[in-house]
């Protein structure tokens, strides 16, 4: 069969978080790009909307499954479409803390330093936030870094419920702070506050993900060409071993080359790794730019749970419920070691519960659901070499995975536990994070300044392949105890004004 050859000065891999604001960085610059994404645009229609679709019918993910460390498969917390997982994400846009880019001690062991600081990052955070159209409020968080300017826009106002819940967060002795919201809410913005925000994607384009926000914007500059359906399978250095010189990859009507000056791999920490891992050949018998052996290394995906917290006596009417976080045991639980976030999810419906209460009939749950708040209890995974993404000659993926950080984890959870009860709810339920819920997953390919401890170099650009950068959540050397998609865009943003990628 004739091999299609596409052309490009850069091309990216991925259209998700990384790889969207990339090609929109690089669209500013005038620069010529392709941008490769193996799925396709998400439909809109009715099932945008419906709980048992999107979350028991798991309607947007793929079919393919993943393997974990003893050989069991699952179904990964990814989505193959434009946009990547942003497309479904829950919007919230923290910015990491200015500690979580120093070293931090742990009760169970070091979160490493990055090889850039926060105020290196500052000024493209807050580039960051403007393209993402972020919401929030400055000096209400106790954990919150400096910022040179304000947020964009203002923060989401609470409703009525999460206005009284914070009343009685406040009376049980606990500080609250308006989440960084990317929805849009900018006077005449199209965002209605609907009740399928969180896990859904929004028919209205009014979330900030990186379709609507970055890509679609890109393609209006006319330099930059989306290509979807085609899956790149190699990376190849045939000529020269330090560099790139073209892209397999597998299209609708088969194979397809693409040849470019500068390549840029945004598939995701586990998807990047696994197409590294898969692209050994005799200059790379371990893969390309793995003369570390650290490719697919120091998997991290936070440990997090979401807990209910019902109140027997009180309906909860919120629509929009995720306007609220606690961050004061972010730096410090009491002991001088940091704990995590608790941020308020989107309000939950009882056939969303029943992904996992599967035994308890759905008329109960809907009941509990009228009735609860929930809040994601987030605390850091910290990296451990043999947390490790590794890929089989088939192609499959493997994520082994012993998490780091389960005492803090615990710590923050019972405090949260507690606080619940002080603030008048009846019961606390619980529900724990397995591997399949690896949205927040990070830190296969670390940027470092020393190539043999690190694959990529702090402007993320690989120790050993000149003309290769990877620009999605592969490069956290730590994932910090915050949502990660801000901190992805703006790493991408830096790296296309201060590296060598847009010329
Ligand atoms: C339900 C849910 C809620 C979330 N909520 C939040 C939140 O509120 N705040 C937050 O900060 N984060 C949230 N996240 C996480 C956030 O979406 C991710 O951290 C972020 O999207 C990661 O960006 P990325 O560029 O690394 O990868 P992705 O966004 O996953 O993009 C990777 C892209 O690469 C494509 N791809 C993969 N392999 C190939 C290949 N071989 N060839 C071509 N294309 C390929 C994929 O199809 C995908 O489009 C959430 C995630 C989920 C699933
Ligand atoms: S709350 Fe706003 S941004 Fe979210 S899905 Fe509804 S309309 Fe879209």
């Amino acid at each position: 069969m004739a091999v299609e050859t596409l052309r490009a000065s850069v091309v990216v891999v991925g259209s998700g978080m990384g790889g969207g604001t990339t090609a929109w960085a690089l669209a500013q610059r005038g620069v010529d790009v392709l941008l490769v994404e193996r799925g396709e645009h998400l439909p809109r229609e009715a099932a945008n909307v419906s709980p048992r679709e999107v979350f028991l019918n798991r309607r947007y993910k793929p079919s393919e499954t993943w393997l974990d460390g003893a050989g069991r498969p699952f179904s990964p917390g990814v989505h193959y479409v434009v946009g990547g997982n942003t497309k479904v994400y829950g919007a919230s846009l923290p910015r990491f803390r200015e500690s979580d880019f120093g070293t931090v001690e742990h009760h169970e062991g070091i979160s490493p330093a990055w090889p850039f600081t926060y105020a290196d990052l500052e000024p493209y955070y807050l580039a960051a936030e403007r393209l993402f159209r972020v919401h929030g409020q400055h000096g209400e968080d106790p954990s919150e870094p400096w910022r040179s300017e304000p947020f964009p826009f203002p923060a989401v106002p609470d409703e009525p419920y999460v206005a009284q819940l914070a009343d009685r967060l406040h009376a049980a002795g606990a500080t609250t702070s308006p989440t960084c919201m990317g929805i849009d809410l900018r006077p005449f913005g199209s965002c209605v506050r609907c009740a399928t925000c969180d896990g859904f994607p929004c028919r209205l384009d009014a979330k900030s993900d990186s379709d609507v926000c970055a890509i679609q914007p890109a393609l209006e500059t006319g330099h930059v060409r989306l290509l979807t359906g085609v899956r790149v399978t190699r990376v190849a250095t045939d000529s020269t071993p330090g560099r790139v010189s073209h892209l397999e990859a597998e299209g609708p009507y088969g194979p397809v080359r693409i040849v470019a000056e500068r390549y840029v791999l945004a598939a995701g920490a586990a998807n990047s790794a696994a197409l590294l891992l898969a692209s050994r050949s005799a200059d790379h018998p371990g893969g390309l730019a793995n003369s570390s052996d650290q490719v697919g290394r120091n998997f991290m995906m936070h440990n997090n749970a979401h807990i209910a917290a019902i109140d027997l006596d009180r309906r909860n009417d919120a629509v929009f419920q995720k306007t609220l976080q606690v961050n004061d045991w972010y730096h410090d639980g009491g002991d001088g070691k940091p704990l995590g976030t608790l941020q308020l999810l989107g309000k939950v419906q009882g056939v969303m519960m029943k992904s996992w209460a599967t035994r308890v009939p759905l008329p109960i749950l809907d009941q509990v659901a009228a009735r609860s708040v929930e809040w994601l209890v987030m605390t850091e995974d910290l990296p451990r070499a043999d947390n490790r993404v590794t890929v089989t000659d088939d192609g499959t993926i493997t994520v082994t995975r012993r998490a780091v950080g389960t005492s803090t984890h615990r710590m923050l959870h019972r405090k949260a536990t507690r606080l619940m009860r002080a603030a008048g709810y009846d019961v606390v339920a619980t529900q724990p994070f397995d591997i399949s819920m690896n949205s927040h997953m990070c830190g296969t390919l670390v940027a470092g300044h020393d190539p043999e401890r690190s694959v990529l170099d702090p402007y993320c650009r690989a120790h050993d392949v000149e003309n290769l950068w990877v620009l999605d959540s592969s490069f956290f050397p730590s994932s910090a105890a915050m949502n990660p998609a801000l901190t992805i865009a703006a790493q991408a943003l830096r790296v296309v004004a201060e590296s060598g990628l847009a010329s």
